[in-house]
């Protein structure tokens, strides 16, 4: 029998989990860890809630956690409750499907003013994430600046936009709609440091824009390349600065109905925060660009901002014992191998880029390496414990450990408390959720 460990129950955790499903079927049990006594990482937390059609991927996560070889282990954190040692002793391989859930930093000068966010937090506090759901953003003033072109930030212009209606379907908690609902925020600035050809925002995530009832995006036509140097750019990209060109040939007496405008502000870097008792503006520097690359021209400018979100990219949470990529904010690996016996998979492994699907491969590339150290006898000759030395482990530590049947459990309360026209109305607390599957 083999004994695999998954930390993390996201898209990477759990196709993981299915790839060795195939691989040993039956002579395979599979523990996968949550710090959360809830699974799905980030299809529940990271995902827009007004993306339920993607969000629908953890049915299929289901299926793999349902079968008689899998088992949740929620509300056990690896690094404080048990270490990846102690799992290393109980498990033929140790696979670390943490995702990238922190921020990176801007480095700027005032990024700790009040109101300054990373959208790991933003969109974490309109997810219900229990480490960003007493955020409490404050969105009483005129202008939120959205640092960074990538899908998070249309994530986040998009759901500053979004009126209660428009809400309808998603499970958006309760706490940020209502704060939205009350929303001043009539312009919304998107900061590129480079320029149209450089997004990274994705064709149907930019067309989202034009189909929303009080916002319209705003390009200025001076900032588009020839229109000719599309035919260069690879085909998704090309369909995303068609957009762009669409957003830009908008009438202007369209605005004049329209009462948040979003605003694409390319070639523009920034350089400082600015406030005092809370953030009032952000300085940027106008960049030209310069063989792909973002070069400052000296010529600065300051955008008044009540708020400010940066979407500019994750990283990987550290885990003790386990050794860390500082620069690249993951962790260090060939392949996925970290040590012998201790892999790593999705963006612990490669960082925070690509979709969902792209972790599928990931999960059955990283049991063929482990395929691989079994047959080479890199792991040992088994004999592991596994999920029997880990119950012992937790009996002896106290630890309150939540399955899969106390998941639907806690899933069906969130079903039965959602708003009429919701799939669910989450707990943003851990306590809530444990005291929901009692
Ligand atoms: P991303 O796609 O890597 O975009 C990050 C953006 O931040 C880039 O425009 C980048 O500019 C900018 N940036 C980075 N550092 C900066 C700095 N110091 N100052 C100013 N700008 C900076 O990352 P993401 O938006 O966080 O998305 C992560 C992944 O999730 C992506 O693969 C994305 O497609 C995916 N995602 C998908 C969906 C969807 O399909 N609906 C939704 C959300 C996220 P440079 O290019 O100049 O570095």
């Amino acid at each position: 029998m083999r004994h695999i460990a998954i930390i993390g129950s996201g898209p990477a955790g759990y196709y993981t989990a299915e790839a060795a499903q195939k691989q040993w079927g039956d002579g395979v049990r599979i523990d996968v860890f949550d710090m959360l006594p809830v699974p799905y990482g980030l299809i529940r937390t990271g995902v827009a809630p007004d993306h339920q059609s993607i969000k629908g991927v953890a049915r299929r996560y289901e299926a793999t956690a349902m079968c008689e070889n899998c088992r949740f282990v929620g509300n056990v954190m690896i690094g404080r409750d048990v270490s990846v040692a102690e799992l290393q002793e109980l498990y033929d391989a140790v696979v670390l499907a943490t995702g990238a859930p922190h921020d990176r930093k801007l480095g700027l000068p005032g990024e700790n003013l009040p109101n300054v966010y990373g959208s790991a937090a933003f969109v974490g506090w309109y997810n219900g994430h229990p480490l960003f759901a007493n955020l409490d953003p404050d969105v009483s003033g005129h202008t939120a600046v959205v640092i960074g072109m990538g899908n998070v930030a249309l994530d986040v212009a998009r759901i500053l936009c979004k009126t209660r209606e428009e809400f309808a379907g998603s499970d958006i908690v309760s706490h940020a709609l209502d704060v939205l609902e009350e929303s001043k925020i009539r312009r919304i600035v998107i900061l590129g440091r480079r320029g149209p050809h450089q997004i990274m925002m994705t064709p149907n995530e930019l067309g989202e824009l034009s189909h929303l009832s009080r916002g319209a995006p705003r390009v200025d036509p001076e900032d588009l390349p020839e229109e000719g140097e599309d035919t260069l750019l690879e085909p998704g990209l090309r369909k995303s600065v068609t957009h762009l060109r669409s957003f830009a040939a908008i009438p202007e007496s369209h605005y004049a109905d329209t009462p948040i405008e979003i605003e694409f502000d390319f070639f523009a870097s920034p350089t400082a925060l600015i406030g005092t008792d809370r953030v009032e503006g952000i300085e940027v520097e106008r960049t030209t660009v310069e063989a792909g690359r973002a070069v400052g021209t000296g010529e600065t400018y300051v955008i008044p901002a009540s708020l400010v979100v940066a979407c500019i990219g994750y990283q990987t949470s550290r885990i003790p014992g386990v050794p860390f990529d500082e620069r690249a904010g993951r962790f260090p690996n060939d392949e996925g191998r970290i040590l012998p016996g201790l892999y790593c998979v999705g963006w612990a492994r490669r960082g925070p880029s690509g979709t969902i699907g792209t972790n599928r491969p990931d999960g059955f590339s990283v049991i063929e390496r482990i395929v691989e150290d079994i047959d080479s006898g890199a792991l040992g000759h088994g004999g592991k414990q596994g999920r029997a030395g880990f119950d012992l482990l937790a009996e002896a530590r106290g630890l309150e450990v939540v399955t899969f049947r106390d998941w639907k459990k806690i899933e069906a309360e969130e079903e039965r408390r959602a708003r009429e026209d919701a799939p669910r109305e989450k707990f943003v607390d851990v306590g809530a959720m444990i005291r929901a599957k009692d």
